[in-house]
């Protein structure tokens, strides 16, 4: 099958006289009719679901779907895509390890990492992901459990080198896994590039419609981790009655561990509610992406000619410096956020903002209405100039995730505030 296709096709199947769309399981709980059915389930012989916290009919419909868009085999569902990032680590790393991140990552990871897993005992270290590869190779250390980086960044929308990256972390025996929540499964597929464990913030294009936060995090299958590094999945488990993962679970050993241990233990599962959401949003997942994408393209080409504009960056131009990078890996598209830098300065931007009219304010990206934030005045205005500098984002910037309107009408929006700016 296409992938239009299989994005309406693949996760829940109705069966004869079933409903047609995927139903909501509002239970914590299942009714079973035998105990040796019970206890195969909970010994993981047997699929099945025993409590909503671990497995519900409506999230695992959305976690096969998931899985079978990125090429997976197997995925978890989260409460939010914060979880989704922590889970995937905690997995693989304990305190004593070492990570190898990109720093061009999501701000919410960068805490994760730099603060909440460093109080836990992991230790990461943030590389400039454009460095050669030798250079690259440098930060390794002998405990270094995992290789992480984003394929579209957020929010400096840079493009991940997955042939460099996963060399990176493929000579050095561990995963690479890679947050592709911006370009969603129907722009990219990590998996296929190189990636081995995919991780995604459903509340941004996947969702698609403001609606509901949540995470998910997708095995590829095909690592191995009978390599020495990971006693804690090839090696029996104490807390799961001596189970190895590897040997009962072969290739979804990965994805059982980070659900019968950490999901188990931490309990940061989406609610069936939010799953349906997710789902039902998914339905239009192609549809929506190639719009985004032609909408971004349009404003950013538009943009880019403006006389009050003094830079755009957006990986579709040109004139990008990820351009390459994005027609190698991104063909079909690479998201709805582009960025700019007025000619200006913080109160220009601010002024931008506030003149916008169809444009909503939001603290939010993938909406499917057009939304801008200028982080100065927001997310960064703790930061003074000077430091909003070195964070690579200059008071004068404004971040535009383009949604689905007509394009005409969001660069009508645009002219008529950018009058304000430096007025
Ligand atoms: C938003 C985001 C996250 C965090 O996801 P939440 O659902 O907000 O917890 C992680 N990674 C990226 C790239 C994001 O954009």
């Amino acid at each position: 099958m296409k992938v239009e296709t299989k994005i309406l096709h693949s996760g829940y199947e109705a069966k004869n006289g079933e409903p047609r769309v995927l139903p909501i399981a509002q239970s914590t709980t299942f009714e079973y009719n035998s105990t040796e059915y019970v206890g195969d389930l909970f010994d993981l012989k047997v699929p099945g679901f025993f409590y909503t916290r671990l497995a519900n009919p409506t999230t695992a419909a959305v976690e096969k779907r998931i899985a079978q868009l990125e090429g997976g085999v197997g995925a978890l569902c989260t409460s939010s895509g914060q979880a989704a990032s922590f889970i995937a680590i905690l997995n693989l790393a304990h305190s004593g390890d070492h990570i190898l991140s990109s720093s061009n990552i999501y701000g919410g990871t960068y805490n994760l990492f730099a603060h909440t897993l460093k109080k836990m005992g992991i230790e990461v270290t943030f590389v400039d992901q454009d460095l050669p590869l030798a250079e690259l190779k440098k930060h390794l250390r002998d405990n270094t459990k995992v290789v992480f980086a984003e394929t579209l960044a957020n929010p400096q929308l840079s493009v991940l080198d997955f042939e460099k990256f996963s060399t990176l972390a493929h000579d050095h025996e561990v995963p690479l896994i890679v947050d592709n929540t911006f370009p969603t499964p129907y722009f990219c597929n990590p998996l296929k590039l190189g990636a081995d464990i995919v991780t995604h913030s459903t509340t941004k294009y996947l969702d698609g419609h403001a609606v509901a936060v949540g995470g998910c995090i997708v095995d590829g299958g095909s690592f191995n981790w009978d390599n020495g590094k990971f006693p804690q999945i090839s090696e029996p488990d104490p807390s799961y009655h001596g189970l190895s993962y590897t040997k009962a679970f072969g290739k979804q050993a990965y994805i059982t561990k980070a659900l019968a241990q950490l999901m188990r233990d931490l309990g940061c599962t989406p609610s069936p509610q939010n799953s349906f959401y997710l789902n039902l949003g998914m339905d239009t997942l192609h549809l929506r992406m190639d719009r985004h994408y032609e909408n971004a393209l349009k404003v950013a080409t538009w943009l880019e000619q403006h006389d009050k504009i003094e830079t755009v960056n957006y990986p579709g131009l040109p004139s990008n410096a990820y351009y390459d990078l994005q027609q190698k890996y991104l063909p079909k598209g690479c998201s709805g956020v582009l960025s700019i830098t007025l000619k200006g300065d913080r109160e220009d931007a601010a002024r931008l903002l506030d003149n916008l009219k169809l444009i909503k304010m939001e603290v939010h990206v993938a909406d499917s209405a057009t939304c801008a934030l200028h982080p100065a005045s927001a997310t960064h205005r703790q930061l003074s100039d000077e430091e909003l500098e070195a964070a690579n984002i200059p008071a004068n910037l404004v971040r535009i995730s383009v949604g689905l309107e007509n394009a005409d009408d969001i660069i009508a929006d645009l002219e008529q505030a950018l009058a304000h700016v430096g007025a």
